[in-house]
């Protein structure tokens, strides 16, 4: 067959996806992209990138930020562990290679929250550097193509992935090369309903060939997602509502969320309610009401999150790990969407 690389170059069409982040060869651009679009779609990642262009336009100022003011930049995305690392890098980037953003492959890897994929991206989309980028897309279409069935989630499949894929690259053209396999994955080789009809690759596609679209990539782990409920206390008075930040090692470390009591069943009755621990050390509120609940899917997890609204004549005084803060400015802290929705259906009856 004609050279992989060579159909796929002429397959290519550089207009075809014609997004912000392929307009420049700034590497700290190029990094915040391919950050926000990890486990995002480019149609919700876009205004994010945007937004950080405009708020960060250096990798100095995102360094400089403080941490809250990122997050909350972020809320909404999802995955907050991309902002706390992408905030830690852009402090590397300015204490260990003094603000410029490093230029090889294995300077790159360093930086907090950079794994192979994302400096194969920066190194080759900002400085042409011969590195094979290896994402969905482009596992989907190598494993059609060529007819692997090797699961690409096992170390044997990622080595030979990576192997192919590195001799498929066109060392004269990476930038360009990478930019192509990956829009081809994703508008051509598509998850559902491939385009076969149109594809450069039909007369040789092995999957096509042995019905077996579908199949293919194949990956070894199911995932089994776990269940949990947080009861959202939400405490207010007349002029004051409370909230928390989490800083534990779990989901959603460094947002903010209101007291909360995890439990595996989806419901608490009354008497549980007020024999939890913060009522019962500060007393009966004179109401608890309005019980609603939101759910949230996450990559590993669904969360559910049930919110008891209490009305106390004051708010009484709890340990320093609480905020205490005027209702009105309820909507200056980065919260997880499961609290946001919450906060965009109540917030006129909170405040
Ligand atoms: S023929 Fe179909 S399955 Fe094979 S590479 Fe092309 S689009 Fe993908």
């Amino acid at each position: 067959m004609k050279s992989f690389s060579k159909k796929l170059l002429e397959w290519y069409n550089p207009a075809s996806r014609n997004l912000p982040w392929k307009q420049t060869n700034d590497a700290y651009k190029i990094w915040l992209s391919e950050i926000i679009l990890q486990q995002t779609r480019v149609e919700q990642g876009t205004p994010y990138y945007l937004a950080f262009i405009k708020q960060y336009p250096t990798v100095k100022k995102l360094a400089a930020a403080p941490l809250d003011d990122v997050l909350k930049l972020w809320e909404g995305l999802g995955y907050y562990s991309r902002a706390r690392n992408l905030h830690v890098a852009a402090q590397q980037v300015m204490e260990e290679h003094k603000g410029k953003f490093p230029e090889t492959h294995a300077e790159i890897l360093q930086l907090k929250g950079i794994g192979n994929y994302t400096a194969a991206a920066i190194a080759s989309f900002a400085y042409n550097l011969p590195h094979a980028v290896l994402d969905g897309n482009v596992f989907r279409v190598l494993s059609r193509v060529f007819g692997i069935e090797t699961p690409i989630d096992s170390t044997e499949g990622k080595k030979q992935f990576e192997q192919l894929a590195q001799q498929l690259l066109d060392n004269k053209n990476p930038s360009t090369y990478n930019q192509a396999i990956m829009d081809f994955g994703a508008l051509v080789c598509k998850p559902q309903n491939p385009l076969c009809e149109q594809c450069p690759f039909s007369s040789e596609c092995k999957a096509l060939e042995l019905n077996k679209i579908s199949l293919l990539p194949v990956k070894a782990k199911k995932l089994i997602k776990s269940e949990r409920h947080f009861h959202y206390f939400v405490l207010f008075d007349a002029k004051d509502i409370y909230i928390k930040q989490r800083t534990a090692k779990d989901i959603w470390k460094g947002l903010f969320e209101f007291p909360v009591y995890e439990s595996l069943q989806s419901t608490v009755n009354s008497q549980q309610i007020v024999s939890h621990p913060y009522i019962k050390k500060y007393g009966e509120p004179s109401t608890i009401d309005c019980r609603l609940s939101y759910k949230q899917t996450l990559s590993h997890q669904y969360i559910n999150g049930h919110f008891y609204e209490i009305k106390l004549e004051k708010l009484p005084k709890f340990d320093k790990s609480y905020l205490k803060i005027p209702k009105t400015t309820i909507l200056n802290y980065a919260f997880p969407k499961i609290v946001r929705s919450y906060l965009e259906d109540r917030l006129n009856f909170l405040t």
